[in-house]
């Protein structure tokens, strides 16, 4: 961004640090900011719906860790909650009563769900659920989608979104072919590719493995009658089916996106919420698979700080305070309203914008035109959610790429300027929290009436 060293001088040096000894100056690559062309903020602290840079520049977020922070930043609960948990002490590498509360949380909110494993990220619980279904059926295959991202262990970083989206690489290197040879890759809703692949590696496949609302190529959801089918086919064919809800879970509803659309994983993955902000995350489904696992079983997985305290601490706190109100309704509330506002000011600038949104994950996708009719989900309006207005004119990773990134990243840059801080990414969600009020939606759609209008300008 132009004038970057004159709005943020300190984020800007301090970058020029951080890259003498942290590769590309991150721990975590889409934090670059390497796909909007500019340098990354610095962020001091965070309160809400704000986050706050070095600089002393406030902006509404809605990157919200990637996803973890639905309550908003510095919950005052959940604050309380770690405090207490620290002053017992951080780690005990022994059962505690918070890891049985947290477990029996996600089981009542997950019915596919009989026991639980935490671990401490997304990848670890994506990882050992593959190994499980792999053990399980006694097959190696895997299916996984085109543009979803399921964490970076190496059978799974092969066609991925998010990060590696941004290079345009399809997958990493290291990982050895003969390992991303076992993972079957195929376009995200498309059932006929998921009957071919079935087809063609008859009695191979092990799991099929999908994020039931893709939300790691921007937000793609599912057609109707996507997982359904997933689900009928790994029945048949004798597969798992491993929902990665890692960013749903908690999210769309309680029981994540298996609870809107009504369909059941045998695995389920999760992440993000469910460790409440600290490095906490669980894997969990049907008891006679789960207990494949060691102690019991032969799968072995095992982390010296699985369940941690504090992170325990913090995602039962989490959890406690999504199970009060009506948290699902004024978080769908607030989003729609988001999404109406946005629509609305692309429409009065003259950019051509999809909005694709389901619950408090949204995505704005730059496309020059409507790729495909927008319908709304028939599934889940029978379900009685309230997730409105799903557009589906961009329908998995091919039409993700075809939008206009040159558009997106003035975009970004010119919210980025009004106090609005987007995920530095084309390919990245919005999220909407419980913190953010009538007024940082009112701003937001303020800021983007003219950073759509620039954006315009660059078609
Ligand atoms: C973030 C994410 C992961 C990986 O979780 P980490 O905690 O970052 O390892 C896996 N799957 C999905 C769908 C994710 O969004």
């Amino acid at each position: 961004m132009n004038g970057q060293k004159d709005n943020y001088p300190k984020s800007a040096e301090a970058f020029t640090e951080a890259e003498k000894i942290l590769p590309g100056g991150v721990n975590s690559p889409v934090r670059a900011f390497g796909g909007v062309d500019t340098d990354p903020l610095f962020i001091e602290r965070a309160v809400g719906s704000k986050v706050y840079d070095i600089d002393g520049n406030e902006y509404i977020d809605y990157v919200g860790s990637w996803g973890p922070m639905i309550l908003g930043h510095a919950h005052p609960k959940v604050i309380e909650a770690i405090g207490a948990a620290v002053s017992r002490g951080t780690s005990f590498g022994a059962p505690t009563l918070a890891e049985t509360s947290l477990a029996q949380k996600i089981i009542a909110a997950f019915s596919s769900i009989e026991k639980v494993r935490l671990v401490s990220s997304g990848t670890e619980a994506v990882m050992a659920a593959v190994r499980l279904a792999r053990a399980y059926t006694k097959k190696d295959l895997i299916i996984k989608m085109a543009g979803c991202y399921h964490g970076h262990s190496d059978s799974l970083l092969v066609a991925v979104g998010s990060g590696l989206a941004e290079a345009g690489r399809p997958s990493s290197a290291g990982v050895p072919d003969s390992i991303a040879e076992l993972t079957i890759v195929i376009p995200y809703n498309d059932i006929d590719a998921a009957e071919t692949a079935f087809q063609k590696h008859k009695g191979k496949i092990a799991a099929v493995i999908v994020e039931p609302v893709a939300a790691n190529m921007g937000v793609v959801p599912p057609i109707d009658g996507y997982l359904g089918a997933l689900r009928s086919l790994c029945d048949a064919e004798d597969a798992l089916l491993i929902f990665d809800e890692v960013i749903t879970g908690f999210r769309l509803a309680p029981g994540g996106a298996q609870e809107l659309f009504g369909v059941k994983a045998d695995i389920t993955c999760l992440g993000k919420i469910v460790g409440g902000g600290l490095p906490a995350a669980a894997f969990g489904g049907r008891a006679d698979i789960m207990d494949m696992l060691a102690p019991v079983g032969a799968v072995y997985q095992a982390g010296t700080l699985s369940g941690n305290p504090i992170a325990t601490a913090a995602a039962n706190a989490t959890l406690n305070m999504l199970a009060k109100g009506n948290c699902y309704q004024k978080l769908e509330s607030i989003s729609a309203g988001l999404e109406a506002g946005l629509a609305n000011a692309a429409k009065d600038a003259g950019v051509a914008v999809t909005i694709n949104r389901v619950g408090s994950i949204m995505s704005c996708f730059f496309t020059p035109h409507q790729l495909r009719p927008s319908r709304t989900l028939e599934s889940v309006e029978k379900a009685g959610f309230l997730c409105g207005a799903i557009g589906a004119g961009v329908r998995n990773f091919a039409d993700v790429q075809s939008t206009n990134i040159k558009q997106f990243k003035r975009f970004f840059a010119e919210m980025l300027r009004r106090g609005i801080y987007l995920a530095p990414s084309a390919y990245e969600a919005m999220f909407v929290s419980l913190a953010h009020t009538q007024q940082d939606i009112e701003k937001t759609i303020e800021a983007a009436k003219e950073s759509f209008r620039k954006a315009e300008g660059e078609k």
